[in-house]
């Protein structure tokens, strides 16, 4: 794998470094942007800060007409608690760069300094470094404080990391490339009693219990086989001790599909559920929807752009063949609401054979720094000559 000349790999490689060891949470990556604003100076970058709180935009121009690209990074963590034991391990306590978000951030700033360095025939490139991409929506916040009016764009484009994918093998698809989804929070209310006279109360854990096997049928028996959805309930909670059947619980979980369609039907299944199982047992059994993200999905002519650049990419510089339709996935991602207003392409770098995104042992793999630069690189230099 070729080393692009114009970043300095091991500056960026110590700066994942010192943002891993210092993850911060949604809306809350203060020093992160501070970093990132402070290296986008050093590069000549004038950078606009404070964009949806911690966002940070900075804008390459040519100065000749030429297309506007945009391309994003997420830079907050999760809170996890990191079980790693590198020497960048995370010192924020119960928090962690558990989505590789660290890698993101320096993936791009090495792209900000190699467009710099190389910068392409014609056109603009706006770098987006986006807060709470986890569970925030920090791409809609972006949006509704003007993102797209501030820094005009035609076209947006994403990158994330994917354990399981050899290391700096690109991947992208046309259509649905993440699912959409909602949280949902379920409260079941009846009458606790004592274990031994469960006629007297209404046992709202028997009840959730059912609730979470039927609401499988809703994917099994109510969804087209040939359309990917999940429901998944991850938490259920009730009762204090082992002799009082309790007279509330509460479960919460998530449904995702990749089409938007499925996902309302899912919605209208879940809550169809709960009002039958309500009257079915003479409880009251609320249901709150929260935290919708669409589905994202990608442009065919984003994707076409994304696959000559890989392609391109993969003649100069050597290294794993990209997938060209890649496989999508049902986790979700607030990049599809950029996508939702512009054309785009989302696509994948493999992290190689690391611990899954999300899990405590997980770490990025530096060494797709490079590719992840160079991928940014040759996709920018090629919308400046194919639009
Ligand atoms: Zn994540
Ligand atoms: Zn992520």
């Amino acid at each position: 794998m070729t080393t692009p000349s114009q970043s300095d790999i091991p500056f960026l490689t110590d700066l994942r470094h010192d943002l891993h060891a210092h993850p911060e949470l949604r809306f809350e990556e203060k020093r992160t942007a501070g970093l990132v604003a402070s290296r986008l100076r050093s590069l000549g970058y004038t950078p606009q800060t404070g964009v949806a709180g911690t966002g940070v935009v900075a804008t390459l121009d040519t100065g000749r007409p030429g297309p506007a690209i945009l391309l994003r990074a997420d830079m907050d963590a999760l809170p996890i608690r990191e079980t790693g034991t590198t020497s960048w391990a995370s010192r924020n306590e119960g928090i962690m760069h558990a989505c590789g978000h660290d890698g993101h951030t320096v993936m791009l700033l090495g792209a900000a300094e190699t467009l710099a360095a190389d910068p392409p025939e014609r056109g603009i490139v706006h770098f987006v470094f986006q807060p709470a991409e986890e569970g925030g929506a920090g791409a809609k916040v972006m949006i509704d404080e003007g993102l797209f009016e501030r820094f005009p764009t035609q076209f947006c484009f994403g990158l994330h990391n994917w354990p399981g994918l050899e290391a700096g093998r690109l991947g992208v698809r046309t259509g649905p490339v993440m699912a959409g989804g909602w949280r949902f929070r379920i409260v079941i209310t009846g009458k606790g009693s004592h274990a031994a006279q469960p006629h007297l109360g209404t046992d709202p854990l028997t009840i959730g219990a059912a609730l979470v096997q039927e609401a499988q049928l809703l994917v099994a028996r109510r969804t087209d086989p040939m359309v990917a959805a999940v429901v998944s309930f991850c938490i259920f909670e009730a009762g204090t001790t082992d002799n009082i059947l309790p007279q509330t619980a509460t479960l919460a979980g998530t449904l995702r599909a990749l089409d938007p369609r499925v996902l309302t039907d899912l919605k209208a299944g879940l809550t169809r559920l709960c009002t039958g199982l309500a009257q079915a047992h003479g409880t009251a059994i609320s249901v709150d929807f929260h935290q919708p993200y669409p589905v994202t999905v990608n442009a065919a002519d984003a994707a076409d752009l994304a696959r000559a650049a890989m392609l391109k990419l993969m003649e100069q510089d050597g290294g794993p063949a990209p997938e060209l339709d890649i496989v999508p996935s049902l986790a979700s991602e607030d990049f599809g609401f950029m996508l939702e207003r512009k054309a785009g392409a989302y696509a994948m770098i493999g992290n190689g054979d690391s611990a899954r995104l999300h899990a405590p042992d997980y770490d990025f793999n530096d060494a797709i720094i490079p590719r992840g630069i160079r991928y940014w690189h040759t996709l920018a230099q090629s919308c400046a000559t194919a639009l």
